[in-house]
């Protein structure tokens, strides 16, 4: 599957945000946006234009997309399917967004980026419902349970994880045993379980168009 290879700190400079896309990194001084907080290339360090109407639609559907490190093509697909559902599109959106399973892997704590977890799932270390599913796109359901598989509970990548989120916390629509490896979706996430800061409206206009 076709995805981002660019250095991915360009895209927090771009959204002018943390987009927190390489783990513990972005909670360093390292962070790319803590010393340059300017658009990348050549005129980035010019002051910031103004942007209005379709400009802060188009950043804020970027930034989401990025977030959550999605493709044009299947984030316009999330979308259509979002806006043919019930409920409002923008919230349905974003909680088809959350219920990706490298998402929920992420929430938990079993890796320290979204693009680490999904790394986990595509080589199959992630059970659900006790089934391996290497798909990271897969979308968690209430009552599923999410587990590392037996063989790759020792993994390095997986301890590490574990240790350096010990101090994240775990959304109330999951919860997690990290003695067990063992998650569990209580319930599917609610708008106000998504405490980043995205005005789901713009992206609704701006594909309303
Ligand atoms: Fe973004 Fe993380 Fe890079 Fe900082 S370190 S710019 S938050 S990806």
């Amino acid at each position: 599957m076709a995805r981002y290879r660019d250095a991915v700190c360009r895209l927090c400079r771009r959204e002018g945000t943390k987009l927190f896309l390489k783990g513990q990194r972005c909670l360093t001084e390292k962070c790319a946006i803590e010393k340059r907080n300017f658009p990348p290339g050549q005129h980035g360090k010019a002051r910031r234009p103004k942007i209005v109407g379709y400009g802060l639609q188009l950043r804020e559907k970027q930034k989401v997309r990025r977030l959550y490190g999605i493709l044009e093509n299947q984030f316009r697909h999330y979308f259509e399917k979002a806006a043919s559902s019930k409920g409002v599109t923008g919230e349905t959106l974003l909680m088809m967004l959350e219920r990706r399973l490298d998402n929920v892997v992420y929430r938990l704590g079993l890796a320290t980026s979204r693009a680490e977890a999904r790394q986990l799932v595509r080589h199959g270390h992630i059970l659900v419902a006790g089934r391996k599913v290497n798909i990271p796109s897969y979308q968690v359901s209430a009552g599923q349970e999410i587990a590392v598989r037996e063989s790759s509970r020792q993994m390095a990548a997986i301890q590490r994880a574990l240790d350096l989120t010990s101090g994240r916390a775990v959304p109330p629509w999951l919860e997690f045993n990290r003695e067990a490896m063992q998650g569990k979706v209580i319930s599917l996430p609610k708008r106000e379980d998504v405490n980043f800061p995205i005005q789901e409206q713009m992206i609704v206009e701006l594909y309303s168009k």
